[in-house]
């Protein structure tokens, strides 16, 4: 029934056509640029939160915690993963080695630090306990962010068990 309709409508005129695509076209462009910017803003921006993340956390992995260097570089790395919700915030973002970053795709942060422990890295859980907290704090502030936040909840109860004095 829909191709019928649009079949019909597309016969109908062909100067009305015409002047659509032109429109599609135009908007298309625009869109285009804007995305461009927006890539470019965006990278900036990462940028500027990963120097963030250093100058709240220090130099090191929060996973393995060797001090970055010109050979280890610091990546940004969601502590709530992109694919289950976690923005892009400084709250949601700690430092990772390219290493363990990779590693560890998107398993969830109290997984994660076990993983790590069993390989004998030196974790920084209290950094990802911290992390966790201000995070839950920003959303609880700002709102929204409804997939991430049972995901959140999640990871703070069982940080919370496993640390409790933290
Ligand atoms: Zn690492």
């Amino acid at each position: 029934m829909t191709t019928m309709r649009k079949g019909g409508s597309c016969g109908r005129s062909r100067r009305h056509r015409s002047v659509r695509e032109r429109f599609s076209v135009g908007k298309g462009r625009r869109r285009e640029d804007a995305d461009s910017v927006t890539a470019r803003l965006r990278q900036s921006n990462r940028a500027d939160r990963l120097r963030s993340v250093l100058d709240r956390d220090g130099p090191t992995c929060i996973w393995c915690g060797r001090e970055f260097s010109s050979i280890r570089l610091p990546t940004t790395d969601h502590l709530v993963p992109r694919v289950k919700g976690g923005p892009s915030w400084l709250e949601n973002e700690v430092a990772a080695c390219g290493r363990c970053n990779r590693s560890r795709g998107h398993i969830s942060p109290v997984d994660w630090l076990t993983d790590c422990e069993q390989r004998g890295w030196r974790p920084d859980a209290k950094r990802v306990l911290r992390a966790l907290t201000a995070f839950a704090q920003a959303v609880a502030e700002r709102g929204g962010q409804r997939r991430a936040r049972p995901y959140l909840q999640g990871q703070l109860r069982r940080m919370q068990r496993r640390f409790p004095a933290c």
